[in-house]
C-alpha cells in the first residue's frame, strides 16, 4: 500500500515537471529554428538596429549569429575591433601546436569565423548611468524595451518569441534561449565569470590585465568544452603580454 502511495506521489510530482520541460524544449527548438531561417538581411535589420543604440563610444562588441559559413570547421579567427585598445587591429587566432592558447597577429579579416561559422561583429550599446558613470547594456531585454523598430525586426524572424530570439542571437555559445551573459562570445569590455572573478596580473607591471576576449567553451576550436568559458586577457600597457583563464561551470 505504502508503495502504491510512493509511486503515485512521485508521479504527480514527476508529470507536471516533464510537461514543463518539453513545452520549453518545444520553444527552445522553434526559435533555433526560426534563426536558422532567417535571410542575411533580416538579421541585419536587427544588428543594425543595435549599432546605434548607445549614446557612448562602444569599448565592447559581442559576436552575434549569422547563418552563413566560412571555409572549413577548422578555419577560426576573431578580428580586434577598432574600438578595442590596443588590440584594435589585431587578430585572435588559435596555436594549432598548442591547442587552446591565442596569438595576436596583424591580419585584415573583415568578419569573425569560428569553426567555420561567420559571426557578425555588434558594438554592446553604452551609455551614461544618473551618475554619470559609462557602462555597457549586456542585457537583450533592455535592448527591446522602447524600440519598436527593433522588436519589428525580431517579429519578421520569430513572430512568437521575439525577445527569445534576440537573446539566442546575441548568446552564441549555448543553443538556448535563457539569457546568460556567460554563453556570450565578447571582444573587449568585462568578463562574465561562470565562478568567482579571477582576474591575472602582467608580468611585466603587476597591473590587473584587461579582458580582450570572452569565448564560451562550444565556440572553442579543436575540441569544444561546452562547460567551459575561457577568457583572454591582455595588459594595456604592455599589449603583448597575453594570460589566459579558463572556468568551468
Ligand atoms: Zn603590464
Amino acid at each position: 500500500m505504502l508503495k502504491i502511495v510512493f509511486g503515485v506521489v512521485i508521479a504527480a510530482m514527476a508529470i507536471p515537471l516533464a510537461v514543463v520541460l518539453m513545452r520549453f524544449n518545444r520553444k527552445r527548438l522553434h526559435i533555433i529554428r526560426c534563426a536558422q531561417a532567417a535571410d542575411d538581411q533580416q538579421l541585419e535589420d536587427i544588428y543594425s538596429q543595435i549599432d546605434h543604440l548607445g549614446t557612448q563610444t562602444p569599448s565592447c562588441a559581442v559576436l552575434a549569429r549569422t547563418n552563413r559559413r566560412s571555409g572549413t570547421d577548422t578555419d577560426w579567427t576573431i578580428p580586434v575591433s577598432s574600438f578595442v585598445e590596443p588590440w584594435a587591429g589585431g587578430t585572435i587566432s588559435t596555436d594549432a601546436s598548442a591547442g587552446v592558447s591565442f596569438r595576436r597577429a596583424s591580419s585584415t579579416t573583415p568578419e569573425p569565423v569560428l569553426r567555420g561559422q561567420v559571426y557578425r561583429i555588434v558594438p554592446v550599446p553604452r551609455n551614461l548611468t544618473k551618475t554619470g558613470k559609462e557602462r555597457n547594456q549586456f542585457s537583450p531585454d533592455k535592448y527591446v524595451k522602447d524600440n519598436p523598430r527593433l522588436m519589428s525586426a525580431l517579429a519578421a524572424v520569430c513572430p512568437e518569441y521575439p525577445t527569445d530570439l534576440l537573446a539566442y542571437l546575441l548568446a552564441a555559445g549555448a543553443e538556448t534561449f535563457e539569457f546568460d551573459p556567460i554563453f556570450q562570445a565578447r571582444v573587449g569590455g568585462s568578463p562574465a565569470w561562470v565562478q568567482d572573478a579571477e582576474f591575472p596580473v602582467c608580468t611585466e607591471c603587476g597591473k590587473r590585465m584587461s579582458l580582450v576576449l570572452q569565448l564560451p567553451g562550444a565556440l572553442l576550436p579543436g575540441k569544444p568544452m561546452p562547460d567551459g568559458t575561457l577568457y583572454l586577457f591582455g595588459c594595456i600597457k604592455h599589449p603583448a603580454q597575453t594570460k589566459t583563464v579558463t572556468q568551468l561551470s
